[in-house]
């Protein structure tokens, strides 16, 4: 069903930070691709809940899915504006317990995090181009971590994980220029059900954060907000941790 509205595709989007980005996008004129590795009816009521949406179920830990999932988000509106990059697994292991950090667990966080963003990016490439027009490029979003940029995070291999993802944002928006801006967003901590458990790192962020709070994942849906509707910024990794970094 072809649109003249914009396309987004927002992966990881029946929870958390991806559905607050849906959302917004939604509320800003978008139509959406939802997605999520397996959560089926939730992802198809929310795309009723906002209309000129559709659902895609797809592992993204898995090639086939990866190349369905593109697919089928193409196919659902005819056109692809904008890429965001939001699922992701984490899992928390003391920094100093290095055994508990096995070669399984790197692969299964790498696989998710890092190559599938760029496996999406290279499958969507050749409809992203095609949606960009002179001075109004299309637009990939990458939600990485504060993880990937301070020795932090939950995991030495989540936390490996975001830097090469927040790395390979800066290599493609060099390569994609200037038909598609690359860029990501470095969240601190945010408020979803991936850290409702986590109460030293909320302490930590009530007592220490110059904002005095964790993020909710409207703050994050603002951040990814503003890189979307940029024509200019590329490259960037805009840390979210509610200044955290400067303490
Ligand atoms: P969440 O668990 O609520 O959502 C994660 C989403 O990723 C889900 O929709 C899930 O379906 C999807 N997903 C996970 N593995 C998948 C797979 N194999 N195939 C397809 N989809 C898969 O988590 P969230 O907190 O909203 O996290 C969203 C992003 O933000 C992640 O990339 C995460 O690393 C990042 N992040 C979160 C925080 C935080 O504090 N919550 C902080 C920094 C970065």
């Amino acid at each position: 069903m072809p649109t003249l509205r914009p396309v987004a595709l927002v992966t990881g989007s029946t929870s958390g930070i991806g559905a607050a980005i849906a959302r917004r996008l939604s509320n800003e004129g978008f139509a959406l691709v939802l997605h999520s590795r397996s959560s089926v009816a939730v992802g198809q009521a929310l795309a009723a809940e906002l209309g000129d949406a559709i659902y895609v179920q797809a592992d993204l830990a898995n090639e086939p899915d990866r190349e369905r999932l593109v697919q089928e988000a193409i196919a659902a509106w005819g056109r692809l504006d904008v890429l965001v990059n939001n699922a992701g697994i984490s899992q928390v292991i003391a920094h100093a317990d290095l055994a508990a950090a096995t070669p399984a667990v790197w692969h299964a966080l790498h696989e998710v995090n890092v190559v599938a963003p760029f496996r999406l990016v290279a499958l969507a490439e050749s409809a992203l181009r095609a949606a960009a027009q002179p001075g109004h490029p299309a637009c990939v979003v990458n939600i990485s971590s504060h993880a990937g940029v301070r020795p932090k995070g939950a995991s030495i291999p989540y936390a490996a994980s975001k830097a090469a993802l927040n790395h390979m944002t800066r290599l493609l928006a060099l390569s994609l220029a200037p038909d598609i801006r690359v860029n990501a967003v470095a969240p601190g901590l945010v408020d979803t059900p991936l850290t409702a458990g986590w109460t030293q790192a909320q302490q930590l962020w009530k007592e220490r954060a110059p904002m005095q709070r964790a993020a909710r994942p409207e703050d994050i849906a603002q951040a990814v907000a503003m890189l979307v509707a940029s024509h200019y910024l590329t490259g960037e990794i805009l840390m979210s941790d509610g200044g955290l970094n400067l303490t």
